[in-house]
């Protein structure tokens, strides 16, 4: 699982993360790579370097030479014990790091049975799925969704049905306990400058009482950004987005529309790794080439992208220097809404109260790429209505593309 290639004089680039993050996108990776890499010169080598190790785990793939395992003598459990496993793996996690990092992550669990390009792995994937509840079937949606594994498992148009009844019948709960009212809230975002001038380090934004910034990490994703856009549009409320580099070259129309609606976008690295974990040289790659994929997707100079938030908040001291010295504002935050853990809608829209009532002022981070976050979004902007919050969204200062 942590097995390393290094490629050249470059730094070490980790097999796994690169079979993890990209072999389901094997099909359209070459390309992006291939148009991306003339347009900014500093991720040339990082990109390089990707596209490489992704040559050799697809050479690997097609050998059907692969090292992993998931049958029965697997050391990590049978493809149905790794299966059930996912619900209480997730639940044991404390941190979304420790999450990503598991092997019992539902992508790691796909992931070990896609490079094994079995028919039978993947029928008894299906058949473990048919075992499971709908709370556990629901973790593994964005899996089944990806085209290289709805085309593979058999059983995919069925467990979506039911995750889509899941969804329905969980949303239909909340909007019960929790009913909104005929017309949408309305809240309007109050614009707050940034002086990008200063090394600028934000945890709470040194908020007044009762104001409120949204953030959304993570995006953008096919399907949920556009609904948070539709949703924010109609309460007429603005937030920041910090976006991974990997996901706004694959959706590069949703960056845009992210900003054309007036939100202002950020960058989250490339690939969203754990950068208190990587070589200097090889966080630095990280932390360029997702701006740079960003700024790309939005069609603007990447000192139009200068705002920057490390995936999981995990940083070192030479890293802040790092983005620090390059001009960006980093953002932290100080209430978590925890949306990547609390799957249940009614149970994260009661904890987001919870964290809002507590700190009363502040940055929230929520990511914009769940089901339930979508599913709650409504109903917490009209909680901040009914209590009086004001939302505020930050903008880099003298920027053109956010004057109001
Ligand atoms: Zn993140």
């Amino acid at each position: 699982m942590f097995a390393s290639l290094v490629l050249g004089a470059g730094p070490p680039v980790d097999l796994d993360w690169i079979r993890t993050s990209l072999l389901s996108e094997r099909q359209t990776a070459a390309a992006q790579i291939d148009m991306v890499t003339p347009f900014f010169s500093r991720a040339r080598s990082f990109l390089s370097r990707v596209a490489v190790a992704l040559a050799v785990v697809v050479a690997g793939s097609a050998g059907g030479s692969s090292a992993v395992a998931a049958g029965p003598d697997a050391p990590l459990g049978t493809v149905r014990q790794q299966v059930h496993r996912a619900k209480s793996e997730l639940q044991k996690q404390v941190t979304l790091g420790d999450y990503h990092a598991s092997a019992y992550h539902p992508t790691a669990i796909v992931e070990r049975i896609h490079a094994l390009e079995s028919a039978a792995a993947w029928a008894e994937l299906c058949a473990a799925f048919g075992e499971l509840a709908d709370d556990e079937l629901e973790l593994f949606e964005d899996e089944v969704r990806k085209p290289d594994h709805l085309s593979r498992l058999s059983c995919a148009p069925a467990l979506l049905r039911r995750i889509d009844a899941y969804w329905r019948a969980a949303a239909g709960r909340l909007a019960e306990a929790h009913p909104l009212s005929a017309a949408p809230a309305q809240l309007e975002s109050i614009a707050i400058p940034v002086d990008l001038g200063r090394d600028g380090v934000f945890t709470d934004g040194l908020l007044a009482e009762g104001q409120i910034a949204i953030t959304f990490d993570d995006g953008p994703h096919a399907t949920r950004t556009a609904r948070v856009l539709e949703i924010l549009r109609v309460a007429g409320v603005r937030a920041d987005f910090f976006e991974i580099g990997r996901n706004a070259a694959a959706h590069p129309e949703i960056s845009r529309q992210v900003a054309a609606a007036g939100h202002v976008v950020g960058s989250h690295t490339f690939s969203h790794p754990d950068l208190g974990k990587l070589p200097e040289r090889h966080a630095e790659s990280e932390i360029e080439s997702g701006e740079a994929s960003v700024s790309l997707a939005l069609g603007r100079p990447v000192t139009e992208v200068p705002f920057f938030r490390f995936p999981y908040g995990a940083k070192t001291p030479a890293e802040m220097l790092f983005v620090q010295k390059r001009g960006n504002t980093t953002f932290f935050w100080n209430m978590d809404s925890q949306d990547w853990k609390i799957r249940n809608p009614h149970q994260l829209f009661l904890n987001v109260l919870q964290q809002l009532d507590r700190a009363r002022r502040g940055i929230i981070l929520f990511h914009d790429i769940h089901e339930q976050t979508v599913i709650v979004l409504p109903h917490l902007l009209q909680e901040l209505r009914v209590r009086g919050f004001k939302t505020v969204v930050f903008v880099p200062q003298g920027s053109v593309k956010y004057r109001d």
